[in-house]
């Protein structure tokens, strides 16, 4: 079954690197449309034989702050749209953060289904900020590290009991 996955969350937490590993390759942005959508990706991402379709949001380091939340979670919700699954990204080692909460608050209301993954996980250094993402109600994080690669097997398995 081919599905779509987008990676959601705010800025900086390594969508992109995520985005990056599961597609093997940098692709050209796809969609510029102007507005929302303006620096969403699409590409083929892959782990082990499970196939998808994956979309990166992005492009919310532009503009002024008042409007981030709005534009944040406008390009968000159209990604959900087209998902069958939302793989909401934080980082670990920041801990997680006021707008991580904003997100994880939002996410829980929405009927597509959402995996949490803790990102930047290399290493002993996140594991309190690993813990603090229960706080977040989505369930029990997949500890990944997008940039080493690590948590990927954790992730085929929760997609393939979500899907
Ligand atoms: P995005 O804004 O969510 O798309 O985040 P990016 O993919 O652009 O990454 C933001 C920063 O986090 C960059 O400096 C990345 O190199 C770094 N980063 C991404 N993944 C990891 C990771 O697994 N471990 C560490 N330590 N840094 C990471
Ligand atoms: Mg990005």
């Amino acid at each position: 079954m081919v599905f779509t996955l987008a990676i959601v969350g705010r800025p900086n937490v390594g969508k992109s690197t995520l985005f990056n590993r599961l597609v093997g390759k940098k692709l050209a942005l796809v969609d510029d449309t102007p507005g929302v959508t303006r620096d969403r990706r699409g590409g083929e991402g892959r782990i082990a034989d499970l196939e998808f379709l994956l979309i990166d949001t992005a492009g919310l380091e532009e503009g002024d702050v008042g409007s981030l939340s709005e534009r944040m979670k406008a390009q968000t919700a159209q990604a959900l749209k087209e998902a069958d699954i939302a793989l909401m990204l934080y980082d670990a080692r920041a801990g997680v953060t006021p707008m991580d909460e904003h997100f994880a608050a939002w996410l829980r209301r929405t009927e597509t289904p959402v995996i949490l993954a803790a990102n930047k996980c290399e290493g002993k250094i996140a594991s309190v900020g690993f813990y603090e993402a229960y706080a977040l109600g989505l369930g029990e994080p997949v500890a990944l590290s997008a940039e080493h690669g690590d948590g990927l097997a954790d992730l085929y398995q929760v997609l393939v009991e979500t899907l």
